[in-house]
Parts: C-alpha cells; sequence; structure tokens
C-alpha cells in the first residue's frame, strides 16, 4: 500500500486504493482488527485533542492507517452528533495542514514532491481542483514563492469571513480577478477544503442498511466510549473568576506537573485548558497563565479557539469519570465526594469561600 494514502486518507487516490484492496471493512470490524482501534483512537483524539495523529504511530501499519478513516468515518456517523462530524472533519483537516507544512518544506523547491510519502503543493492543489486557480508569484532568487494568487471565486468559496479582518476582501490585493495571499493563508485555505471533503457525506445512514446492524452492534461499545466524551460537553454556568487557590484538586496538580515537568499527555493538557477557558479565561489569558512551561504557544492558542465551537458554545472540562479513567483523577478531598465534574467542583468552592483571590489582579 502507499504510505501516502495513510498518511492523506480523504485523497481520491486512497479511497481507491481501500476499494482495490478488496479489504471488507464489515469483516475487518468483526475481526476487530488493529484498524478499529486505529479508527478509535482517530475519532477520539479528534474530540479531545483537535487532531487525529496517532499517540503510538509505530504501533500501526501502513493498512492499518488506512483503513482507519472509513471505520473513523462509520464511528463520527455512529455518533449522530454535529459536534462530532464537525470535531472530527476539522481535526482531520488541521493534522492534514500539519503534513503539508511539513511535506512543503521537505521538497526541494516547494512544487515537486521528491518520494512516495510526501505530497508537493502542486499535487494538493491538483487533489482539489485548484491548479488553475492558485498562481505562485516569482519567487526571489534562491527562496522559495511566498506568495501566491488565488482567483477570486476559489478564494471566496473557501475562505470564511470569520477568520478575522484580513479575511475580508476590502483588506486584499486583488489583481486581474485574482487575490494574493502569503503561503500561510494558502494553507488555511487548503485545510478549508480538507475539511470540506471530510465532511462532506457525514454522518450518513449505518443502521437499516445491507450489514449496517451488525456493524452498528459490533462497535457498541467503542460508539458508547465516544458518545460519553462528546457527553463531557454540558452547560456550564457562566463562570468569569480565576482563583487558582479554589481549584479542584486534579486540576492544581496538571497544574503542578505541567510546570514542573514540562510536559503533560495530550488528554490532560486538553483537560486542563478546557478547564481555564471554562472558567472564563480568554486565549491570551490562558497563554499567560502557561508562560512558565515549555508548552508551544500556537498550540495553546489553537486548543483554546478549537474549544469553542461555531456557536461559541464552550467544550467543557472532561467529567470526573473520564479524568478517572485517564488517571488524571487525583488528590481527592471531601468536596470530591459531592460532586461528578471539576467545574461543578469549582462552582462550590467558589460559592463557600469566604476570600475570593483573583488571579487577574495579581
Ligand atoms: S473527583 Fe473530580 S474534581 Fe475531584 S479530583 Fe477527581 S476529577 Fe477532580
Amino acid at each position: 500500500m502507499n504510505p501516502l494514502h495513510a498518511r492523506y486518507p480523504f485523497f481520491d487516490g486512497a479511497r481507491e486504493a481501500v476499494e482495490a484492496s478488496g479489504v471488507a471493512l464489515p469483516t475487518l470490524i468483526a475481526d476487530d482488527a488493529p484498524a478499529v482501534a486505529r479508527g478509535r483512537e482517530r475519532v477520539e483524539r479528534a474530540l479531545l485533542s483537535g487532531t487525529t495523529e496517532s499517540e503510538t504511530p509505530r504501533e500501526w501499519s501502513t493498512q492499518d492507517e488506512l483503513l482507519s478513516y472509513p471505520i473513523a468515518r462509520i464511528l463520527v456517523s455512529l455518533i449522530d452528533a454535529p459536534a462530532a462530524v464537525r470535531k472530527y472533519a476539522a481535526a482531520e483537516a488541521a493534522t492534514a495542514a500539519d503534513h503539508f507544512a511539513e511535506d512543503f518544506s521537505s521538497t526541494d523547491d516547494g512544487l515537486k514532491s521528491t518520494n512516495q510519502r510526501t505530497v508537493s503543493l502542486d499535487d494538493v492543489l491538483r487533489e482539489f481542483d485548484l491548479a488553475d486557480d492558485v498562481i505562485a508569484e516569482p519567487p526571489e532568487r534562491g527562496r522559495d514563492p511566498d506568495w501566491f494568487r488565488v482567483a477570486l471565486g476559489s478564494y471566496l468559496t473557501l475562505s470564511n469571513a470569520d477568520w478575522g479582518d484580513g479575511w475580508r476582501l476590502v483588506n486584499r490585493e486583488v489583481v486581474d480577478g485574482a487575490v494574493r495571499v502569503e503561503r500561510a493563508d494558502l494553507t488555511r485555505l487548503l485545510r478549508e477544503a480538507v475539511e470540506r471533503r471530510v465532511a462532506d457525506g457525514l454522518p450518513f445512514q449505518v443502521r437499516g442498511t445491507a450489514g449496517g446492524d451488525a456493524i452498528a452492534d459490533s462497535l457498541e461499545s467503542e460508539i458508547g466510549t465516544l458518545r460519553d466524551l462528546l457527553a463531557d460537553r454540558r452547560d456550564v454556568r457562566q463562570i468569569d473568576t480565576v482563583a487558582p487557590d479554589l481549584f479542584p484538586p486534579c486540576m492544581s496538580h496538571l497544574l503542578d506537573r505541567v510546570r514542573r515537568d514540562n510536559e503533560l499527555d495530550a488528554h490532560s493538557t486538553f483537560a486542563l485548558t478546557a478547564f481555564l477557558t471554562g472558567i472564563g479565561m480568554d486565549t491570551d489569558e490562558v497563554v499567560q497563565f502557561y508562560r512558565d512551561t515549555t508548552l508551544d504557544e500556537e498550540t495553546i492558542r489553537y486548543q483554546t479557539e478549537y474549544l469553542r465551537d461555531d456557536t461559541g458554545a464552550q467544550f467543557a472540562a472532561p467529567t470526573c469519570a473520564t479524568m478517572q479513567a485517564y488517571g488524571d483523577c487525583v488528590n481527592k478531598d471531601e468536596r470530591c465526594e459531592t460532586i461528578a465534574h471539576p467545574m461543578s467542583y469549582y462552582e462550590k468552592a467558589l460559592d463557600e469561600a469566604d476570600d475570593v483571590r483573583e488571579w487577574r489582579e495579581a
């Protein structure tokens, strides 16, 4: 199998490779093949961390990786929740954008792929029928082209006014029906193209189709786990107080760990960041809060944006049950016995505190 298809499983060629492989997904699922576990990891990571990259890439073969994509699509369809589709498609697109950046910089001139595992910018433009719509401006001597012209129609189709004023046409240079964009902006447009392709057709009907009931039955426990992760989204009371002294023990512990060890597992970082945004911190404040650590600022910014969905709703920190499952529930105290969610702990602690020391005023 072509490793490129495993890296970019939403490419047309990857779908054809799955069909040509003769592998029957129902059999794979019934046999609980490794691709099923990787498919579940794909969706779980999408919901928790905004990426579909594996935490244990060496564990999976090229075939596992490729086949995990259609399995992930089945799982997302069976979860059957708009938020799951949105988060999953966004995570596949974010992962692809990282791969694009790596691949484009690894090529000699940014335009020609040099091995079977990487794609060039030209390859990606062709994949999304954008080859005629995106033209690189002549580069300065000895440098990759940093500016491109994107046909107006494609620019308007792929860009979104919600991305900020900089994306509005009045703030762009438009020349001969094309919009000038820098390389980073072009990558943002390509990420959008990926997200739309991944979301296209999701969710699809599984139960009630030929063999669909058996597939759904076999995946029942995976679906239960993934729905629980989504159920961790809850309407939180509008809190806008940052009082670290009153944080639940689990969050204080994670904070100590990230400051002491300078690293956390992805799910722990997610839990802590979701908690911080849940108590009213904006992106700059979260970055400031992590300033003594080596956590990457761009990752923190992306994660805090990701934790709010299109409607502005907040993706809440995991429940106590999920924290326990990941080994992040530590140092429980008496109040922990009365609540089921770290946010509830914090709400209670604020209500019961005689003195609340606001971090922002320190
Ligand atoms: S019981 Fe809940 S709030 Fe208390 S430490 Fe565990 S996860 Fe945190």
